[in-house]
């Protein structure tokens, strides 16, 4: 599968001498949403080798992670679970919606149990109900989904100064690093308030995968969460609006909305040298739409498309 890097266009990036790049991840599978197929794909390899049938995983009501593991369920042949956090609330929403139709079947923790969902010993009782389980940890963040992600990276086959990527549980961006093997910057842009926990979690990831090495090429930029996680302004709306006009692609209100908008910031404070060729890593996110334009009454579809 060749990598699909689409050049922008902008007055912008003119009146300031840099090149931006959208690296379309968010098209790589037709089912599976951008880099969470990335972060699946050795995990679905592993699981198969294990002879496992059911994967079981956990998730918000409007997460990428639940969709993607869903539809991989369906495409691979595994029974899948999903653990929901909180309590059902009916009608379900489109992305819990979306996951029943691919198979799935919904479990919902209270948010004490969901707690625990990194305990070895809560793991080890809900896996005992499903047949020859596969356990995903939550946004589907380990070290063969770092694996998956240093792909993103040594696909890339024409040159880059700086890539961009949106966080959240920080596994992109750490095989991303990793990939990247010192090369070159790369900066991650936490879609959580207080993402500055990932200095220490990516660090963490980059050394379990690679070996020891801590490599420096890299930063957070977290002043783009505009509230926090799952949160938005106006002016978000209003960018992601803008850019879809502009240049056809639609982002995703969670993630690559604030990314971008983070991106054009920098390049407004002449935060890139004149010449520096800027990739912006597009994750997908784009099914969250209809939950999140239902969530905030914003009707749907939530912008105006028309050019
Ligand atoms: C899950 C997700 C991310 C964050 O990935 P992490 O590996 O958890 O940091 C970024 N963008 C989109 C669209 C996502 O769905």
């Amino acid at each position: 599968m060749p990598t699909l890097l689409q050049p922008l266009t902008d007055s912008l990036f003119t009146q300031k001498g840099v090149e931006v790049s959208v690296l379309r991840e968010d098209l790589l599978h037709p089912g599976i949403p951008g880099n969470k197929w990335r972060k699946l794909k050795y995990n679905l390899q592993a699981a198969q080798e294990q002879g496992c049938e059911t994967l079981v995983t956990f998730g918000g009501a409007f997460s990428n992670h639940i969709v993607a593991v869903a539809a991989a369920g369906k495409a691979f042949w595994f029974a899948t679970i999903g653990y929901i956090r909180g309590e059902e609330t009916l009608p379900l929403n489109p992305t819990l919606e979306y996951a029943i139709s691919c198979g799935m079947h919904l479990r919902y923790l209270t948010r004490t149990e969901y707690r625990l969902r990194n305990d070895a010993s809560f793991q080890a009782e809900i896996l005992r109900t499903a047949s020859k389980p596969y356990l995903l940890p939550e946004g589907g963040t380990n070290l063969l989904a770092v694996k998956g992600c240093t792909e993103i990276v040594t696909e890339l086959t024409e040159p880059w100064d700086v890539l961009c990527v949106a966080a959240g549980t920080g596994g992109t961006l750490a095989g991303m690093v990793a990939g990247a093997e010192g090369k070159g910057d790369i900066i991650g842009f936490p879609a959580l308030k207080g993402g500055e926990f990932l200095q220490a979690e990516v660090t963490e990831l980059v050394k379990a995968y690679s070996a020891g090495e801590a490599y420096q090429n890299w930063e957070l930029q977290t002043n783009y969460h505009f509230g926090g996680y799952a949160k938005h302004t106006p002016e978000l709306l209003a960018f992601i609006q803008q850019f879809y006009q502009n240049h056809g692609i639609l982002l995703d209100p969670v993630y690559t909305g604030k990314m971008l908008f983070g991106v054009f910031e920098l390049i407004r404070q002449d935060y890139f040298p004149k010449g520096t060729k800027v990739v912006a890593v597009h994750t997908g996110g784009q099914q969250g739409w209809a939950g999140y334009a239902q969530r905030y009454g914003l009707g749907w579809p939530p912008l105006e498309m028309t050019k």
